[in-house]
């Protein structure tokens, strides 16, 4: 058993996850008849969202979703959805390209939520944060903030938005590894080169969190932050998972946050076949980012989860147990990346050494 300080994960989805709960969740069905049962039940004449969708195992015909009532359906991996026309109607989505539609969606999603109940959504905001701290967590970096800011007693949350006008905002330059949007190749990149550098030119004293996963869209922020006569915004890369030793060298120059999850080191093995080995293996390069360009855990190399899955434990396993070298780390450089604070609290782990495998350490009630 080992007891570690309480962590900050500095990428996670906690409004998502809240959203979530009022969705109707496709992700347990296993055939086509579970899926039309569900979506049987829809409400009429407003949206239904469903999330859980698995479209490489199913495809539904386009035809059977007409005849139902305004219905988004949402990919598992949150990139990439279906609609009908009564939904697009509603939410006025016709001409937004199909990333930025998504977050339309959540928003409207979001803000019914809120209109429907703001207290009873407050409370179960605080019931999650209690639930994120058993986890392990003092606080998160919410990266899709869709909601009112709630302050929480034990639980610092530090939100993001999708927002050009927010402080704090989350920018999208390419898609995920699970819809394969993400940029390995240039027609995949959301922004045009220009389009992204007047944005940065227009959000100068702005926090800015920036997906990018694919080597070009880490390419095309670089060459777009190069560009800049002047900057003063602070600026996170979220992901950056195929970086390359001379973009981290870049990124390193121009004082850039690293903002990773060792939890995708498995990416490595999830997507072997679609990517090729020879790419596979350049996933998530902690030991180059550390040992030969100098960055530093907790400083500018900062370690989240982004839910898949939650907590500590599961960066622990790929962060100490992982195959690949270049991708392991020590507990030390996992936990400074982590932000970790014994000043919060701390948490038990059992650690198996012989098995490799890491987890939440279960308390066991003593009985009377
Ligand atoms: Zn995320």
């Amino acid at each position: 058993m080992l007891e570690l300080p309480k962590i900050l994960d500095s990428h996670s989805h906690f409004c998502l996850k809240l959203l979530w709960k009022s969705c109707l969740d496709l992700g347990s069905c296993d055939n086509f008849s579970e899926i039309w049962e569900k979506l049987s039940h829809l409400k009429k004449g407003k949206l239904n969202l469903a999330v859980g969708y698995h479209n490489e195992r199913f495809a539904l015909d386009k035809r059977d979703l007409e005849k139902l009532p305004p219905l988004v359906i949402i990919n598992y991996s949150l990139h990439g959805f279906t609609a009908n026309r009564e939904a697009i109607k509603l939410l006025n989505l016709n001409s937004i390209p199909p990333e930025q539609a998504m977050l339309d969606v959540w928003k409207y999603w979001a803000a019914n939520e809120i209109e429907e109940d703001a207290q009873s959504f407050r409370e179960r905001a605080v019931e999650q944060a209690k639930q994120w701290s058993d986890l392990g967590l003092y606080g998160a970096c919410d990266m899709l903030s869709f909601a009112l800011p709630i302050e929480f007693e034990n639980f610092y949350l530090e939100n993001y938005y999708p927002d050009l006008d927010k402080r704090k905002v989350k920018i999208f330059l390419d898609g995920s590894l699970g819809a394969k949007t993400a940029a390995f190749t240039r027609e995949l990149l959301l922004y045009e080169d220009q389009q992204l550098y007047k944005i940065l030119e227009e959000s100068t004293e702005k926090e800015l969190a920036i997906h990018a996963i694919g080597p070009l869209a880490i390419e095309q922020i670089l060459n777009a932050i190069e560009r800049l006569t002047q900057r003063s915004h602070k600026i996170r890369l979220e992901h950056c998972q195929f970086i390359d030793k001379t973009q981290a060298l870049r990124a390193k120059g121009l004082n850039l946050i690293l903002s990773m999850q060792p939890n995708f080191n498995r990416d490595s093995f999830t997507y072997k076949t679609w990517l090729g080995l020879e790419l596979a293996i350049k996933n998530n390069p902690f030991r180059m980012l550390i040992d030969e360009v100098g960055f530093q855990p907790g400083k500018d190399l900062i370690f989240g989860s982004d839910n898949l899955p939650l907590g500590l434990a599961p960066a622990l396993e790929t962060a100490l147990f992982g195959e690949l070298e270049e991708q392991r780390l020590s507990l030390e450089e996992l936990l400074k990346g982590y932000r970790a604070d014994s000043g919060h609290g701390t948490t038990l782990y059992d650690i198996d050494y012989t098995k490799k495998r890491a987890s939440l350490h279960k308390r066991r009630e003593a009985k009377f």
